[in-house]
Order: C-alpha cells, then sequence, then structure tokens
C-alpha cells in the first residue's frame, strides 16, 4: 500500500510516519529529513538547500523530485511507502502520478491531518529529535519517558531543527496554504482522500489513520 500524509508543518506527519513505519512495515519517505541530510553532508543539493529551508521557503520541483525519484525506485519501497512532506505543490504531485505510471504503482490514500492552526506553532517549537535515530519528541506532548534518554536507542542525545522557530512558521505555513492545500481537491475528486482529526491525541490519530488503511 502507498499512502501520502498531507498536512501542515506539525500536523504530526512524520510522528505518525514513523509509527507506520515500525508496526506495519511501511518505508517513510520524508523529504524534510532527506534534505536535512543532503545540508547535513555538504552535498550540492544540501548547499542549495540550506538558505531556503532556512527561511522556510519551499526548494525547488525539481531538486526535490529528483529526490524522490531516486529513493522510490529503491527496492525496499516495494514494501509500501508512505510519502511525509512530498508532494507539496501541483507540479509534484504532477510528477508523482508520472513515477507511479511508470513503475506500475499505485497511491492507495491520501490521508489528510486536519488541525487547528493555533496549535501549531506550540507544536514546532516544541519539537525535537533524537540525534542518533531520529525519533521525534516534543517538550510538553511527548517526552522520552527516562528524562534525557531516547526511548528507541537509548542515545543522550538530542537535536533540534533550525528552522522550528515562530518566524519560520509563519513562513511555513503561508508556504502550505498558498501551495499545498490546493492538492486537496487534486486527490478528492479521484476518491482516495481521507480525513483524520490531527487534533487528537497521538494514539487516536494512528488509530485512525489505520482505520482509513484498512478500509482500502
Ligand atoms: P510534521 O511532520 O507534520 O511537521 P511532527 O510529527 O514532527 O509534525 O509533529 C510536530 C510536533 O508535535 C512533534 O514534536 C510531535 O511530537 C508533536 N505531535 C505530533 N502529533 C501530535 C498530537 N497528535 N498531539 C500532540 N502533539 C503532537
Ligand atoms: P514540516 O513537516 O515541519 O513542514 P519538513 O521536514 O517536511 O517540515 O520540511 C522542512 C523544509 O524542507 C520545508 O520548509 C522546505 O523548505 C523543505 N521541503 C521539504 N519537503 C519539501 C518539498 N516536497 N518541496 C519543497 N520543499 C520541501
Ligand atoms: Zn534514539
Amino acid at each position: 500500500m502507498n499512502i501520502i500524509l498531507l498536512g501542515p508543518p506539525g500536523a504530526g506527519k512524520g510522528t505518525q510516519a514513523q509509527r507506520l513505519q515500525q508496526e506495519l512495515g511501511m518505508v517513510q519517505l520524508s523529504t524534510g529529513d532527506m534534505l536535512r541530510a543532503a545540508v547535513a553532508s555538504g552535498s550540492e543539493l544540501g548547499k542549495k538547500a540550506k538558505g531556503i529551508m532556512e527561511r522556510g521557503d519551499l526548494v525547488p520541483d525539481e531538486l526535490i523530485v529528483g529526490l524522490i525519484e531516486d529513493r522510490i525506485a529503491q527496492p525496499d519501497c516495494a514494501k509500501g511507502f508512505i510519502l511525509d512532506g512530498f508532494p507539496r505543490t501541483q507540479a509534484q504531485a504532477e510528477a508523482l502520478d508520472r513515477m507511479l505510471a511508470t513503475s506500475g504503482a499505485k497511491l492507495d490514500r491520501v490521508v489528510e491531518m486536519e488541525v487547528d492552526e493555533k496549535a501549531l506553532t506550540e507544536r514546532i517549537v516544541g519539537r525535537f529529535s533524537c540525534a542518533k535515530c531520529g525519533t521525534g519528541y516534543h517538550d510538553s506532548f511527548k517526552r522520552p519517558k527516562v528524562e534525557g534518554v531516547c526511548d528507541v536507542c537509548g542515545s543522550k542525545e538530542f537535536t533540534r531543527r533550525k528552522d522550528d522557530n515562530a518566524e519560520t512558521v509563519k513562513t511555513r505555513m503561508a508556504a502550505y496554504r498558498a501551495q499545498t492545500e490546493p492538492l486537496l481537491p487534486y486527490y478528492g475528486v479521484r476518491g482516495v482522500l481521507r480525513k483524520v482529526d490531527g487534533m487528537a491525541p497521538m494514539d487516536t490519530v494512528f488509530r485512525q489513520i489505520s482505520a482509513v488503511l484498512a478500509g482500502t
């Protein structure tokens, strides 16, 4: 099964994608994580993306499409993938359709995570993750079970994203509204779009998504 998680920054896409990967064996494809890895490695792509990401703008479509195209072609994606943070523009959505057609794969569901915009800044500024395994946490909503120790890998090192500040959130929200939200009708007319309540507790959201996937 291949799905897209669609929602504004801080909606909980990464959180749910990580859990779907752990529990259902699907592969999480996060363009944000891929870009941050490129920035950290200092690659050509990383150099181009760094400043754009720090401002909260979208990286040009052709760079992102190349990244996803290479990743989707890898054998592990045959198990089913969860797109987290892609597509974000009409051009990306059309490029995805072409990729899927070429490989004979199908898009089973697009899950919209509906959230109250007022909650997003708090979610984003409180976000941190394990520096070693990438597991996501939150200052108020998801602290490690043992203070300062990652639940999953035991590491004591955590990181915060440079773009997770109140100022950048405004730019990222505007980009979402202008460029990504218009994709909802694009998928709606095809009958693949389902909504879940992203304001519910994480476990409840996971159950809602599982129910959506069970209904395919
Ligand atoms: P996205 O990938 O959509 O930007 P994340 O999954 O990284 O969002 O979630 C943003 C922050 O909010 C994280 O710190 C995460 O722990 C927290 N979070 C995610 N889902 C929920 C939820 N349902 N309720 C409260 N906090 C949440
Ligand atoms: P969030 O889920 O909090 O919005 P991401 O980790 O998905 O954040 O993305 C971080 C940044 O990486 C975005 O603000 C943007 O600059 C860039 N980015 C990620 N995915 C895409 C994409 N599909 N198209 C363009 N830019 C992207
Ligand atoms: Zn860890």
